[in-house]
């Protein structure tokens, strides 16, 4: 019974799972898929839990937002990295109503849908993965996500160097508004909380024209992934709070702490000529690298040491 459907929902996996990729040989079906990474490319990979309960919860999300999340999850950390994907991969374990009622098997599609829709527009095949019945009766996702950068030159935490510039990608504290509006049972439209677009496009161009020395993605918040960035490099940074850009409901502390923006935070030395958007999107400079201070805040925000507000997904 159970082996029937296990069976039933790869099968609806494969069916969703269209999109190709040169870089695909052999996806779903066999006992491993074949990749082929393009030529003078390392290969770049990561994976990240989407766990019920604690990154989102079946009564706020939409089926089609939390596969949606689930594979932007692992396509933010590739563009963080300058990485163009070449194919993920989904560990899923559903409880056992997903496969045995109307609504449940309503809420896998969904989930499925949402997922494939960022999938094609990334063009990024889902080449494999595993179903199981979960014990929790809770839905419990692992994502894998592999990808590709020219050997070598792949953007990383670690290069950002005092004098460098700090810049971010688009705007910040939307996600977490949105999240306070969910708790509040309120219905969205679907921006940026349920629908986070991974800049996977400003990864490659950063890389490819040669413009960060570091950079990071946005998920836990602005204060925890800069010190994350600070840390990798040893550095020290200077935020300048007017430079900000604030999303238009949110305020200065959900833009510092407010998690979930999956916008790109990085550094480029002084004499870096910035363009003022990348395909569409704006790059704002919000700040300075300096020398990391023997003791003390490594992260000051108009002079001041910035306090660490944790991102907890679902506090309160
Ligand atoms: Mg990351």
């Amino acid at each position: 019974m159970q082996k029937r459907g296990e069976l039933g929902l790869i099968q609806q996996i494969r069916r969703l799972s269209t999109t190709r990729s040169p870089f695909v040989r052999l996806g779903i079906g066999d006992d491993c898929a074949v990749l082929r990474p393009p030529r003078g490319a390392d290969v770049l990979v990561t994976t990240d839990f989407t766990l019920e309960g604690r990154h989102f919860r079946r009564d706020w999300h939409t089926p089609e937002s939390v596969g949606h999340r689930c594979l932007a999850r692992g396509l933010s950390d590739l563009a963080a990295m300058g990485a163009q994907p070449l194919a993920a991969f989904l560990s899923l374990a559903l409880p056992q109503e997903m496969a045995t009622t109307s609504v449940g098997r309503r809420w896998t599609k969904g989930f499925f849908s949402g997922l494939q829709a960022l999938a094609a527009q990334h063009h990024v095949p889902l080449a494999g993965g595993d179903t199981a019945e979960s014990p929790a009766s809770l839905v419990l996702a692992d994502i894998v996500l592999v990808g590709a950068a020219p050997r070598g030159r792949e953007l990383r935490r670690s290069g950002a160097r005092p004098g460098d510039l700090l810049y971010v990608t688009g705007n910040l504290g939307g996600a977490a508004v949105e999240l306070d509006l969910l708790r509040q049972g309120k219905r969205l439209p679907g921006h940026p909380q349920l629908f986070p677009a991974p800049r996977l496009a400003i990864g490659r161009a950063l890389l490819s024209r040669r413009l960060a020395t570091a950079c990071i993605d946005l998920s836990d918040g602005l204060s925890t992934d800069l010190a994350h960035l600070c840390e990798e490099s040893a550095v020290g940074a200077n935020l300048d709070s007017a430079a900000l850009p604030i999303h238009g409901s949110a305020n200065l502390t959900l833009a510092l702490h407010g998690g979930e923006d999956y916008e790109l935070l990085f550094t480029a030395r002084p004499g870096t000529k910035m363009p003022r958007s990348i395909v569409g999107v704006a790059i704002t400079r919000i700040g300075s690298i300096a020398a990391k201070p023997k003791r003390g805040s490594a992260i000051l925000i108009d002079g001041q040491p910035l306090a660490q507000g944790g991102w907890e997904h679902f506090r309160g």
